[in-house]
């Protein structure tokens, strides 16, 4: 299969067989004009699962937020989000360089939320100083947070708060379905409350290429219309949806063997001398390790030297590693990551 263990991303996730073959024979047309069945059916699917009327093929997650907060909010609104969320943290500041919103960030407690009582504390009083709060973000799983889930209880709760305030719940559910699958819910329960929601098809969902933006037909048309303008509108991009429908019907079921095996590399590595689980063991399939000083490598060196034994990992600060089971990472591949963190801690 793949030379490497790759264990950076569930991005890197390739096209199984079967997604390749239902590629090469999709029905296609010209999605700009809304002719592409196999995009018309997966966004219809997609909507399905989120409980919303309408979806949107977007080329990336970045597009579907993007999208969401232009296609919600005006210039000069202000939308409150996590100081550790994506949106915030990884999409090149988008939001403002393309729609003049601007963030306000809230310190993301460990378990991924935002304190509610500190949301509406930072909701703007009506005041011709004040920009407008015109959105809420909440990001489930949440990535930086450690792979973490935001319960449905907690979901809710926030879409009350936002909605009695006036604001649209927005949720980055780049990774909905592993919080579907760690909490045993149905996605649509954990979108209920929202107006909007992106999930990504090229996750562990194995897709090569897109997210669906799911919310009210109204608000997809004018996403439909911003997509134009940001330059995602496909053409005979049903070669990609048909991944995405694949993905969906054959790839959610089995999340849970990602985080069953992500439960299994940090339970093998937990106890190695200098290993510390500092934000917690994985609730799917993200295992944030640190290291403490006891052990004479920072971050970058470890990563090396898995490299050495053909094992992927990602650095996310000096002294913190990040990894992620996917669909290419087996039993055998945890074993070996396991093997390789013995030999070089001992
Ligand atoms: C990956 C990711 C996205 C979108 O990323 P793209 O690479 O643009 O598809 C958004 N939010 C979170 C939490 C993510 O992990």
């Amino acid at each position: 299969m793949q030379p490497w263990i790759d264990l950076r991303s569930d991005t890197v996730t390739q096209p199984t067989p079967e997604m390749r073959s239902l590629m090469a024979s999709a029905a296609v047309g010209d999605d700009v004009y809304g002719e592409d069945p196999t995009i018309n059916r997966l966004q219809e699917m997609a909507a399905e699962r989120m409980g919303k009327e309408a979806g949107l093929f977007v080329p990336s997650g970045t597009m579907g937020n993007l999208i969401a907060v232009l296609a919600q909010c005006q210039r000069g609104d202000e939308v409150i989000m996590g100081n550790l969320g994506h949106t915030f943290l990884f999409e090149g500041g988008g939001i403002s360089a393309l729609g003049g919103v601007f963030p306000h960030t809230l310190l993301n407690r460990g378990d991924g939320t935002l304190d509610l009582d500190e949301v509406r504390a930072a909701v703007r009083p009506a005041d011709v100083h004040h920009p407008i709060s015109r959105m809420l973000i909440l990001e489930n799983t949440h990535n930086r947070c450690g792979g973490v889930v935001l319960s449905p209880e907690y979901t809710r709760a926030a879409g009350a708060l936002a909605h009695e305030h006036d604001l649209f719940l927005h949720i980055d559910g780049a990774r909905i379905f592993n919080a579907a699958a760690a909490l045993a819910v149905a996605p649509a329960e954990l979108a209920a409350s929202a107006d909007s929601i992106t999930f990504c098809l090229s996750k562990g969902l194995c897709a090569p290429v897109g997210s669906v933006l799911c919310g009210s037909r109204a608000m997809i048309e004018r996403a439909r219309r911003i997509r134009k303008q940001l330059g995602g509108g496909m053409r005979q991009a049903g070669v990609l949806a048909a991944a995405g429908i694949y993905a969906l019907e054959h790839m959610t079921a089995r999340l849970a063997d990602d985080h069953r095996r992500a439960a299994r590399l940090a339970d093998g590595i937990q106890n190695l001398p200098g290993v510390v689980f500092e934000m917690g063991l994985p609730p799917t399939n993200m295992v944030f390790s640190s290291f403490t000083q006891d052990i004479p490598y920072d971050a970058a060196e470890i990563v090396k030297r898995l490299k050495e034994q053909g094992i992927l990992a990602g650095v996310v600060a000096e002294r913190r590693l990040r990894m992620v089971t996917h669909y290419w990472i087996d039993d055998a591949s945890v074993d070996r990551t396991i093997e390789a963190f013995r030999q070089i801690l001992k």
